[in-house]
């Protein structure tokens, strides 16, 4: 038996601790935006720290960087120099729960329901993502030592887990400096990201960027009778409404001046590949949980429509998903339910703008705040704040290693793989690869339309998740069979 296909068996023979092992750190409620708790993200740290010394790493330590929450490091280096060396990310925080009351299962008691998936917070993203490239390295350990006689790792690893993901990254880019030579790789591999759909295996090519902004809209110096003053004077609530219609048309499209002048095209080799992407608007539709009667923005049609091949609707859909710049209004305050009737004098939104990747962030915020700023209706007091921003990310699929991943996920999930964009913003990639000098970044992971990260009842597909980690036991040897990666 080769080291890779007993690896293989080890992996099956052993999968139930691994997911004993996620369902141990997903108890951990490492909620990184929320400060109450610091004391879990802590504790979660040290869980991931343990769970690398279990599963064979070495150098294992908490690694500080000013501000930031402890980063998580380990590393097996036993194949020298002069074999290639993988450095893989994950993430241990979570995003907060939410509406407690909409959960079925309390979030941070992982439980297996009879549709084949664990439920949790984070059980998905990312605590998913770190167990599986334990769970890999777990495997190849112990065929190594099963080999008669026994044999050391052919591949380096280095595993960095950080705890802010979830919160922007922010110190991320100082981290990476710092640690430049202790991270030095040929190879990154980002275990947090989605599948096109479930048992799909997918490797992610590009990542939109985002601004963030803040409008307040004044309208009057305090609230007043809303019958003694309402019809000559406007309230703050409509004035904002007023403002933020503005952005938008009927069909969806985005009404800001200029906004798109520095949006790449694609290529035609990216359009095909697109184009060639499975598409199925019934399940999309259901997947997001598009109520009876909704309609997709744009080239939209009755939720009803089924097309399950690709033709010039359904290619818009990811281009519009991943390719194209998206507004979505995150946060509306005006005055809470209960209060008086009243004309609100202030009212504020939050405003979260996805960019295509390639698209200048700054300038793109800049757009966004002129156009609001712009004739304010009945001459309102309008405030934009701009907020973070980040710009996205795609890349050159020509380094072998690419291929290397498609074949590992070929093998891992027994399908075809595909190459998708993502529409959310994973800011830190870029620098990430660059601080390493330009290596190659391959973005997979376990997450998949029906699992909703972020949101309430988050989950995992169990099947999903072994053949996950089987990919990446491939994934080792494909990179390993690599000729010239070590240039
Ligand atoms: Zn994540």
């Amino acid at each position: 038996m080769t080291l890779v296909d007993s690896a293989i068996h080890s992996l099956e023979a052993d999968f139930k601790q691994e997911i004993e092992l996620l369902k141990e750190l997903t108890r951990i409620p490492s909620v990184s935006s929320n400060e109450k708790h610091a004391e879990a993200m802590v504790r979660c740290a040290e869980a991931v720290a343990k769970s690398f010394g279990e599963a064979g790493l070495e150098q294992v330590q908490l690694l500080m960087t000013e501000g930031a929450p402890p980063y998580v490091f380990g590393e097996l280096l036993q194949a020298g120099p002069a074999a290639p060396t993988i450095l893989f990310y994950a993430h241990y925080d979570v995003q907060p729960t939410g509406r407690d009351a909409d959960w079925r299962t309390p979030p941070f008691d992982p439980q297996l329901q009879e549709d084949g998936r664990l439920y949790g917070r984070g059980v998905a993203d990312d605590k998913a993502g770190i167990v599986l490239v334990l769970a890999a390295l777990r495997a190849w350990l112990a065929s190594c030592a099963q080999q008669n006689p026994p044999v050391s790792l052919p591949v380096n690893i280095k595993f960095v887990v950080e705890g802010e993901e979830e919160i922007g990254s922010e110190h991320l880019e100082a981290f990476l400096h710092q640690h430049r030579e202790r991270l030095a790789a040929d190879v990154i591999v980002l275990t947090d990201t989605a599948n096109l759909a479930t048992g799909l295996p997918s490797l992610t090519t590009s990542l939109r960027g985002m601004v963030a902004a803040e409008v307040e809209v004044s309208t009057l110096d305090h609230p007043l009778h809303s019958g003694l003053w309402g019809g000559p004077l406007i309230d703050a609530s409509m004035a904002l409404a007023q403002c933020l219609s503005k952005l938008m048309n009927e069909e969806g499209e985005l009404l800001i001046p200029g906004l798109k002048d520095d949006l790449p095209a694609l290529t035609q080799r990216e359009r095909q590949a697109l184009d060639a992407l499975p598409f199925d608007e019934e399940e999309f539709c259901a997947d997001a949980g598009l109520l009876d009667g909704g309609r997709l923005a744009k080239q939209g049609s009755s939720k009803t429509t089924s097309s399950k091949t690709a033709s010039s609707k359904t290619v818009s859909v990811y281009e519009q998903m991943w390719r194209q710049p998206a507004l979505v209004v995150t946060a509306l305050q005006g005055a809470p339910l209960d209060s008086a009737n009243q004309l609100t004098a202030r009212a504020k939104a939050q405003i979260s703008l996805r960019l295509a990747p390639g698209q200048d962030p700054q300038r793109a915020g800049e757009k966004l705040r002129a156009f609001l700023l712009e004739n304010p209706p009945f001459g309102a007091q309008v405030k934009v704040a701009l907020g973070p921003s980040a710009p996205g990310w795609s890349t050159s699929v020509e380094n072998p290693c690419f291929q290397a991943a498609l074949r590992a996920l070929e093998k891992g999930y027994g399908a075809a793989p595909t190459m998708i964009g993502c529409g959310g913003s994973i800011p830190f990639v870029g620098p990430f690869s660059q601080v390493l000098g330009g290596v190659p970044a391959l973005l997979l992971g376990v997450e998949d339309p029906p699992c909703n990260a972020h949101g309430e009842n988050e989950s995992l597909d169990l099947s999903d998740f072994q053949k996950a980690a089987r990919s990446c036991v491939h994934l080792v040897d494909e990179i390993l069979k690599l000729p010239d990666l070590k240039g």
